[in-house]
């Protein structure tokens, strides 16, 4: 597929997992990086460990490799497990962050409003595009009464930095199959299962 392979060379899997899945890697960047992993919880022994490093043969290759799940690949396999979705959905995500990224600074942050159009369609909001400008740390979330893992294992979710959202907590809308439609911003307090609340 040769639209993979340009995601493949336009997207360093270092990259994909820092700016794009916004996973806090600790290590070597040219050796081994390793985090939890956004989807599969720790187990008592604590393996829910995310490893990425380069292949024996071509340093310059790398892959990750979830050591709970035992999955692993390139970085459109690594988005397919973190967010749970297919390889093509992770691959249609990916093209649209890292094949036209320097084309403009980002349209979705002046959108009007989050709309339920098909985002492939649309040329004026991008789903995808606006989930990378969204924090997400605990600080950012934390007037929610929110845990920062919940941003985590819900994907694309955070605290809207401008627009129409500034300031408020934007929850991503998806499909059936995964994928991002639009935004829905909401502030004061949020309610979500407990373990998620801060205490
Ligand atoms: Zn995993």
């Amino acid at each position: 597929m040769a639209r993979f392979d340009k995601i493949r060379e336009a997207a360093h899997i270092n990259d994909v997992a820092r700016k794009y899945l916004r996973l806090k890697l600790e290590g070597d960047d040219n050796g081994v990086l390793r985090c939890h992993c956004p989807r599969c919880q720790p187990n008592k022994e604590g393996r829910g460990v995310l490893t990425i490093k380069s292949t024996q043969a071509d340093p310059k290759r790398r892959y990750f490799s979830c050591h709970k799940s035992e999955d692993w690949g390139d970085c459109i396999s690594l988005v397919a497990h973190c967010h749970n979705i297919s390889l093509h959905e992770a691959g249609e995500q990916l093209a649209k962050w890292c094949l036209d990224e320097d084309s403009e600074v980002s349209q979705s942050d002046s959108a009007p409003e989050p709309q339920a159009e098909k985002p492939k369609a649309s040329k004026g909001f991008d789903p995808v595009k606006y989930a990378r400008h969204l924090h997400q740390e605990q600080e950012d979330v934390s007037e929610f009464g929110i845990l920062a893992e919940l941003c985590e294992e819900v994907g694309g979710m955070g605290r809207s930095p401008k627009g129409i959202n500034r300031g408020k907590l934007a929850i991503p809308l998806r499909k059936e199959d995964g994928t991002l439609v639009a935004y829905m911003g909401v502030d004061g307090d949020v309610i979500v299962p407990k373990e998620w609340r801060i205490a």
